[in-house]
């Protein structure tokens, strides 16, 4: 059984009298800044000039470049990009970890795939929380948390875990609940989720439910509620009560719908192609060719992202959304709030 960790299970002390720089204020990076910040900590914010910079000083934080964060903190934690880490790391950081300090990150992909190889006499550990940046300061701030993944890659002050621990506590993860994993296993399956299920399965699966009804003659407004709208509303259902929560909501015939076309839908072949996609993840090639892909100026990347926003998804959701306000001024605060 995983061993799971909690508030009380957890000395936040070991914090207190450090200081922490949070590199990078975009999503993670204005969560776990004004989170530690809050829970009583001395956080200091790393970023270039422009507008994160700016917003981390409107938020009420000490804001200095990456290298002058760098230089002063104990714990340093990189919230940049991960594609562009390797070269920040290496031209503003690096030279500011000197032998006692602990480098930190929120995902595993750089030290795991071999870009940032820290030196040997700083403890290096993760913590990851399971949950998009701006759901991290929301929920935190609702007296909540989103749960984390903490993992010690190396651990020279015998205090690593711990530290990581106490760290996971300042964000407000330790309210959800944290577990311990290592960056192997952290990288491969956050790559993995937001890959075959979270982010790339979602999309993928609304949109071909949306285009077969639209291509059968129905309106494309109420494929939209269909297909897009109405999945929040059954996420947040199995989000609060599993499968059986979600199955207890809806009528008999959506559940029987559910049981005998479900797996019509996700069958054997699409779990082959799953393991495909896990087996090019742990090979390193899925890193391999997005690392390529930035070097080459992201061709594909901007091509993808400029087919899939002309979408007729995404102009029937425009018009659609901006009839509802409230969504709108969720969506609104939520972007004051992510910056970047
Ligand atoms: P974002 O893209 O939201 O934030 C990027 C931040 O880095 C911005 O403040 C940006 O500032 C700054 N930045 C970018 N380039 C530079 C640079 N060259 N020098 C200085 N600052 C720079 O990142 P995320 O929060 O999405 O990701 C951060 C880490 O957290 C990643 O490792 C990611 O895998 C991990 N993670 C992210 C999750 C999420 O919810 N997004 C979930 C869990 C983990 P500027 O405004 O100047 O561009
Ligand atoms: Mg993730
Ligand atoms: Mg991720």
């Amino acid at each position: 059984m995983t061993k799971m960790y909690y508030n009380q299970d957890i000395n936040e002390g070991l914090l207190q009298g450090k200081k922490i720089a949070i590199i990078g204020y975009g999503s993670q990076g204005h969560a776990h800044a004004r989170n530690l910040k809050d829970s009583g900590f001395d956080v200091v914010v790393g970023v270039r000039a422009g507008k994160s910079f700016d917003q981390a000083k409107a938020d009420g934080l000490e804001a200095l470049s990456v290298k002058e964060a760098s230089e002063k903190a104990d714990i340093i934690m990189i919230l940049l990009p991960d594609e562009r880490q390797k070269q920040v790391y290496e031209a503003e950081i690096e030279p500011a970890l000197t032998k006692g300090k602990s480098l930190v990150f929120a995902h595993g992909f750089n030290v795991h795939f071999g870009e940032i190889k820290p030196p040997a006499d700083v403890d290096v550990f993760l913590v990851a929380p399971k949950g998009p940046g701006h759901l991290v300061r929301r929920t935190f701030e609702a007296g909540g948390g989103v749960p984390a993944l903490f993992a010690v890659y190396q651990d020279v002050s015998g205090q690593a875990k711990d530290v990581a621990l106490a760290y996971a506590k300042g964000i407000g993860s330790a309210r959800g609940g944290v577990l311990e994993t290592t960056f192997e296993e952290e990288t491969v399956t956050d790559l993995f989720g937001e890959q075959a299920v979270l982010c790339g399965g979602l999309t993928s699966l609304v949109k071909a439910g949306f285009e077969t009804l639209v291509e059968a003659g129905y309106q494309p407004e109420l494929a939209y509620f269909e297909t897009l709208h109405e999945t929040k509303l059954i996420v947040d259902l199995m989000y609060e009560g599993g499968m059986a929560g979600m199955r207890y909501s809806i009528s008999d015939t959506a559940e029987w719908g559910d049981f005998v076309s479900g797996p019509r839908v996700v069958d054997a072949d699409t779990k082959a192609r799953m393991k495909d996609i896990l087996t090019d993840i742990q090979s390193g090639k899925f890193a391999k060719e997005w690392i390529e892909e930035n070097e080459n100026g992201r061709p594909k990347f901007n091509a993808i992202e400029k087919a899939e926003a002309d979408h007729q998804i995404e102009q029937v959701g425009q018009k659609l959304r901006s009839m509802m306000p409230f969504i709108n001024e969720g969506a609104k605060s939520k972007e004051e709030e992510v910056v970047a």
